[in-house]
């Protein structure tokens, strides 16, 4: 017998939401052979020790489920890196939890914080999952947008968006796509809020060590008073540039873990051991690697910012992340930032992405986004295919 055509619908939330822009505009950039500047994440793998831990431990097992909250040696690297970069004294068995990446630790407070009906403050633009995640814990999101070129944090609709309704609010600093970093004094703004409307913070932190030009990372968790209301959250994938790894860490006091567990336990339960296992020994790398990757970012922001200037573009300050964006209007170009980077995509040979793709809507739509975190030589070419492209002085 045939199966009736119309069937019963999926969740009408996420249903609703297309194929993400990032795997759209890679698969184009496969399809087209452009130089992908779109996705972030970085052209060669971060330490080959680490892979080699990661391979051994595989090898020589066990591969077997690993504790759910994550192994003891992970959790313990997690706790002494609080302790390093932060000065936060954090009790690594019942304060740190490990995740399959940080979007499963995102889904995870979502899952487990909100209750339907609960107000969620959220700053625009938006990482792609933040929104529906949200949502689809029944979560009613309160937008707030920072624009370009400047960014500003707009106080007063920030303070508008807390009500007492607010259960958390969802921080990412250093932001993606904004490329801004969070200062003392917006910190404070945003831990007086939090504290007023008895909220917590779900602070998306995985871009901690790539800031640049001398700024400090300032995890939210260290203000007076939010330690106890605040979840940290990193990634290995963009500390140690292994975006495949999928291993995230949760700092969070022991009321808020403990609730937040009760997600990981049905989502994933846990995260492969062999891959914790070298995040755990990555960790504990002395600072130099973790100055080492800022200097070497910072210097491929350098790059890329002065060779798309030399193409005829604007450049928006990057003071963290891997990601830069440009004034489209600035080359002349005339339509949106979508038909920009179809047409850079196809014409010049490059893959960016649009910014207008981080907001649910709105006027912000002339500026595109490069990720820079990409081999010298790849990074010329790109801004070189710009500069012919659009006959940039001097190209
Ligand atoms: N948050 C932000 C702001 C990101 O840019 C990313 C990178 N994809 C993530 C979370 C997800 O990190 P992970 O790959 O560890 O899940
Ligand atoms: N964080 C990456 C970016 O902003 C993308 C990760 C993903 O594709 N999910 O480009």
């Amino acid at each position: 017998m045939l199966h009736s055509l119309i069937m019963k619908p999926a969740n009408s939330i996420l249903s609703s939401y297309g194929v993400t822009v990032f795997e759209t505009m890679s698969r184009l950039a496969i399809e087209t052979g452009a130089i992908n500047l779109g996705q972030g994440f970085p052209d060669e793998d971060g330490p080959e020790e680490l892979r080699r831990l990661a391979a051994e431990a595989a090898v020589a097992g066990p591969n077997q489920y690993p504790p759910m909250l994550g192994i003891p040696e992970l959790r313990q690297a997690v706790a002494a890196h609080n302790k390093r970069f932060y000065d936060l004294d954090v009790d690594w068995q019942t304060e740190v939890m490990v995740t399959s990446g940080a979007t499963e630790a995102l889904a995870d407070c979502m899952l487990a914080l909100i209750e339907p009906g609960d107000e969620v403050v959220m700053i625009e633009p938006l990482y792609d999952c933040y929104l529906p995640m949200v949502r689809r814990a029944g979560g009613v999101p309160k937008l707030v947008r920072i624009e370009p070129p400047n960014w500003e944090l707009p106080r007063d609709a920030l303070a508008e968006a807390f009500s007492d309704k607010t259960k958390l609010i969802l921080l990412n600093s250093p932001h993606n796509p904004a490329a801004k970093v969070f200062n003392a004094d917006e910190l404070q703004f945003i831990a007086d809020l939090v504290q007023k409307h008895d909220a917590y913070a779900v602070c998306d932190e995985v871009y901690e060590h790539l800031v640049f030009d001398g700024q400090p990372h300032i995890p939210l968790m260290t203000l007076d008073g939010m330690r106890e209301r605040c979840v940290r959250i990193g990634s290995a994938g963009k500390t140690f540039s292994m975006t495949s790894w999928k291993v995230g860490y949760m700092t969070a006091p022991a009321h808020l873990l403990g609730a937040i567990s009760k997600a990981h336990q049905f989502v994933t339960f846990t995260t492969p051991s062999c891959l914790q296992r070298a995040v755990a020994a990555g960790l504990e790398y002395d600072d130099s690697y973790f100055a080492g990757l800022s200097a070497q970012q910072q210097s491929k922001r350098d790059r890329i910012a002065g060779a798309l200037e030399a193409a005829g573009f604007e450049t928006l300050k990057t003071e963290g992340t891997y990601f830069l964006s440009v004034d489209i209007r600035t080359v002349g170009f005339e339509g949106d930032d979508a038909q920009f980077c179809e047409h850079i995509i196809r014409e010049a040979g490059v893959a960016a992405i649009p910014m207008s793709a981080f907001y649910q809507d709105g006027d912000v739509r002339h500026f595109a986004r490069f990720c820079f975190c990409k081999q010298d030589a790849i990074l010329d070419a790109a801004a070189e295919k710009l500069a012919q492209h659009f006959g940039a002085r001097g190209a």
